[in-house]
């Protein structure tokens, strides 16, 4: 260990931009083995691992480093899979910069460990040898738990509950597991076919799926709770924020999910028709995407992706007051989109369908009280771009949860995300709680496992607590 003194870190090859920007697949090759030890070997051993503390799972990471270094990588992933249910999945889409390895002690003067490299590398390993396993849990138990939503924050959910013995079922409004991993993240950044592969160890594992079943639609919340003993609503946020100003109606101006769904059916196979119609595809058109966030990062490089003649995003603030990862942001320059920061769009031009955006400059004013700088307009610096397809990517919030589940007892916050107990995740209803996104709002893929993995804990507290009441009662 302690290598960082003589070796530079080096990440997995990247694909050159001219290559990857003609295709869908992820844009970094797989670690050789010995170039995953040998980063892994960089690591200091931190007494107080910052890279640790700054992962929503606590990850053991000095620990599966060393191992991997030592070439122990079946131990390896036994300590890396103890704490995250899709490492290698965290290990390609997290924002490493902004958690473990933004955090990381060498990065000062030297760089920092690779650490979502060498994650991935560990269990991408694990599936090639077989080490990864259906589980098996000691002891089945009578009590049943259903679980809406089959995005990661559900997905964990299920395996830490049936490790512990419940009989789950997963309910979800797609015909494909995943959530925002298969429908929302395009290829580039995370194949398909590696969240699809977790589809078959959850029905080895018994945990049964009922997909294109919509709840509060195709069968009710209060149906689900007479049939289920708890129930974990993890059905993430998807009402788009929309962008008002004239022409803001006219065709051509699409919302993001739209846009990306409709991608990713087509890659996935499925036959989509506003795809091969043209009406969300990119191809020959001038795009521009407004907003500066990882969904708009997706778009625009799905976009360059798909032939557009023209890809630039406009964003009202600057490249260090943007939301989205940096490296995310440097990923889309390399394969050809411009950035117009400091901008925001006014109005849509056009007649029968979107021809061009008429945008304003902007600059950065004083900091608000949450230390973030007010963005205002320039008088008479406004400019025209050109454009026949126009992509929304504002963000999201969620649907009206009480009356999508019919179910007015369910509280809101003021942010309409699901109002929980943040120690037991209960909702208003107790035998109903609540995880992910419905209740952060949009956030990360490894906020989600973090919470439904502590979700799954309270549940079965209560679970048990239920369990011994009514054997005192007997
Ligand atoms: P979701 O993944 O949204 O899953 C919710 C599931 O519930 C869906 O399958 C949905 O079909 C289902 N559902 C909803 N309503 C119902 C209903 N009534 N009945 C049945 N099922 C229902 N995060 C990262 O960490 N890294 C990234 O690079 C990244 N990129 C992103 C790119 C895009 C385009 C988007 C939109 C998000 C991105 N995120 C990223 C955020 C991340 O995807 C989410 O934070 C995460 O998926 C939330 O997980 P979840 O389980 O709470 O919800
Ligand atoms: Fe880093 Fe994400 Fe892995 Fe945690 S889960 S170690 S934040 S890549
Ligand atoms: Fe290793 Fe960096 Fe974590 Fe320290 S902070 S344990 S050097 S990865």
């Amino acid at each position: 260990m302690l290598k960082f003194v003589h070796l530079p870190q080096v990440m997995p090859e990247k694909r050159p931009a001219a290559q990857r920007s003609g295709d869908f697949h992820e844009i970094y090759r797989d670690f050789a083995t010995e170039a995953a030890a040998s980063q892994a070997s960089r690591c200091s051993q931190c007494g107080v691992p910052f890279c640790s503390v700054h992962c929503p799972l606590s990850n053991h990471i000095p620990d599966w480093l060393k191992l991997t270094a030592e070439g122990r990588l079946e131990e390896a992933y036994e300590v890396s899979s103890a704490t995250n249910n899709f490492p290698e999945i965290c290990g390609r889409i997290c924002p490493q910069d902004r958690l473990c390895e933004g955090n990381c002690v060498i990065e000062k003067g030297f760089e920092s460990v690779t650490i979502g490299a060498v994650e991935r590398y560990i269990t991408d390993t694990a599936f090639d040898r077989g080490w990864v396993k259906p589980i098996r849990p000691r002891r089945e138990l009578e009590a049943s738990v259903g679980i809406v939503g089959a995005g990661p924050g559900g997905l964990a959910a299920a395996e830490q509950l049936r490790r512990k013995g419940y009989q789950v079922t997963v309910y979800d409004r797609h015909d494909r597991i995943g959530g925002l991993l298969i429908y929302g993240i395009p290829n580039f950044k995370l194949e398909k076919s590696i969240v699809l592969r977790r589809a078959d160890l959850f029905a080895a594992s018994g945990i049964e799926m009922v997909l294109n079943c919509a709840v509060g639609t195709d069968i009710s919340l209060a149906a689900l709770r007479a049939k289920h003993d708890a129930l974990l609503l993890a059905t993430g946020v998807y009402k788009a924020r929309d962008i008002a100003g004239p022409g803001s109606g006219l065709p051509g101006i699409v919302p993001a999910l739209q846009y990306l769904i409709t991608s990713n059916r087509e890659g996935l196979g499925d036959a989509v028709p506003d795809f091969t119609s043209g009406l969300l595809n990119a191809r020959d058109r001038h795009v521009v995407v407004i907003g500066g966030g990882d969904t708009a990062m997706d778009c625009v490089r799905t976009a360059v992706r798909q032939g557009a003649r023209s890809v630039k995003c406009l964003y009202r603030r600057d490249r260090a007051n943007m939301p989205g990862s940096l490296r995310e942001v440097k990923n889309a320059e390399e394969e050809g989109v411009e950035f117009v920061w400091l901008a925001a769009p006014e109005a849509f031009i056009g007649s029968d369908r979107v021809e061009g955006v008429r945008a304003v400059r902007m600059h950065l004013g004083l900091p608000d009280a949450s230390g973030r700088q007010a963005v205002e307009p320039i008088e008479g610096s406004h400019f025209t771009l050109q454009a026949d397809l126009v992509i929304k990517a504002l963000g999201f919030d969620p649907e009206n949860l009480p009356e999508m589940f019919d179910e007015k007892a369910l509280a809101v916050t003021r942010w309409g995300t699901l109002k929980v107990d943040h120690r037991t995740f209960q909702t208003a209803l107790p035998d109903v709680f609540a995880a992910g996104d419905i209740v952060r709002g949009a956030s990360l893929v490894v906020w989600a496992i973090r919470d439904g993995r502590d979700a799954a804990a309270q549940i079965h507290k209560y679970l048990g607590q239920k369990a011994t009441l009514a054997a005192a009662a007997d």
